[in-house]
């Protein structure tokens, strides 16, 4: 049976949707009920790294569905193992947990952590997360995170997660106690708006958190598999974390997640951490597809040069209509306004067939597929340019 409007009632309503249904994607183009095609700079949240339906994800999943889809965790599968190596072989990492979302996969490091905490520091367990910070809506990891308006949100929260503030580096050391056994951040804060982290606050994070014998763990759930123009965001700064979380591009637009980490923190013992789906074959056979096509030699470099295009033409357009700040990395970037137009401009963009997001209602957000193509770019910025003429 068709969908129809009526639907909706069956559905819980946990966000805004407007009222349109989409039924067909390919590459950076989304199609709904009606036939009418949407530029998709979305991507299901910085998630499809190859766009919609790549043929190479199609293809993985038809083979591997038809050959072993689960055989449980608590076997080895081939799919698992082949996907293991790759992200030890491509990262600065020893040993890989998977995990069906990113919050699931953060909620790993948090417990390698605690047990690392447990074994080397005294029962050492709190984690210094920042303000602002995204790591998901799992209970813990709504605790960890920053957002103000969570706040009052299914209290009480699960403690351990004292607060510090991006980029200065001395509120993390005065938050740094007996009992701190890491500190966990984002190198690019995307939900909070497009925050780079600094050159310097990274590298001094990691010299802090040596000097003070504590984890340093990076959520690369947004910013990993390639979405800076690099594999993973670490690689910009010279700096190795001890524990990594992967999700979104990771699995190209199906749920599948990691959990990278030293050998050295790597201590789990068995019956400590599991979940039914975790490792199944069917979407290990999907990330090993996707790092094959980004590791192919010139992927990201292409990549890095679409970024550097997207950069300098949302510059034009912010210079040309009084804009803000442009910030970002690779394929994720960010546009302030001068006003809290976000909302309508993103309404606006959507009547005009184009997908974007507004992270706050001053700032434009945009994440499209690392396929992207120039002449897409150019499309998604004349759409903008025709809203701005209408809501600035
Ligand atoms: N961490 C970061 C940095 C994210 O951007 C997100 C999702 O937007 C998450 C964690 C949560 O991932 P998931 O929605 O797969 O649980």
């Amino acid at each position: 049976m068709a969908a129809t409007p009526n639907s909706f009632n069956s559905l819980m309503e946990i966000t805004k949707r407007p009222p349109i249904i989409f039924v067909e994607g390919q590459g950076s183009w989304l199609k709904d009920a009606s036939g009418k095609q949407y530029l998709d700079f979305v991507q299901g949240w910085a998630v499809n790294c190859l766009g919609h339906s790549p043929k190479v994800i199609v293809e993985a999943i038809s083979k591997q569905a038809a050959r072993l889809i689960n055989c449980s965790p608590a076997y080895y599968n081939e799919t698992m193992i082949r996907l293991a190596d790759l992200l030890v072989k491509h990262s600065c990492l020893n040993r890989v947990f998977f995990a069906n979302s990113g919050a699931e996969a953060n909620e790993g490091a948090v417990k390698l952590a605690r047990k690392w905490g447990q074994k080397h520091k005294n029962g050492a367990y709190e984690i210094i997360t920042m303000d602002h910070a995204f790591h998901g809506r799992t209970l813990a990891m709504m605790s960890a995170s920053g957002k103000a308006e969570w706040k009052p949100l299914y209290e009480p929260k699960v403690p351990g997660f004292p607060k510090a503030v991006l980029n200065d580096l001395s509120s993390v050391r005065a938050a740094v106690q007996e009992k701190t056994v890491g500190v966990m951040l984002e190198p690019i804060q995307g939900e909070a708006g497009v925050f780079v982290a600094t050159d310097e606050f990274m590298k001094g994070l990691r010299d802090l958190t040596r000097e003070k014998g504590i984890l340093l763990i990076l959520d690369e759930i947004q910013t990993g598999i390639g979405r800076t123009g690099k594999l993973f965001g670490y690689e910009h700064y010279g700096v190795e974390p001890d524990i990594m979380t992967l999700a979104k591009g990771l699995g190209g637009g199906v749920p599948l997640a990691a959990l990278v980490a030293k050998e050295r923190v790597c201590c789990f013992e068995v019956g400590d951490q599991g979940g039914t789906f975790n490792g199944n074959s069917l979407m290990m056979a999907v990330g090993i597809a996707v790092l094959g096509e980004l590791t192919k030699p010139g992927f990201l470099e292409k990549t890095a040069k679409a970024g550097v295009y997207l950069q300098s033409r949302l510059e034009e357009l912010s210079r040309q209509w009084g804009g803000g700040e442009v910030r970002g990395k690779g394929l994720l970037w960010a546009l302030d306004l001068s006003k809290e137009t976000g909302p309508q401009i993103v309404d606006e963009c959507l009547n005009r067939g184009l997908l974007i997001n507004a992270p706050r209602k001053n700032t434009l957000r945009f994440m499209p597929a690392l396929t992207v193509t120039p002449e897409e770019i150019d499309r998604m910025i004349g759409i903008l340019r025709e809203v701005f003429q209408v809501i600035r």
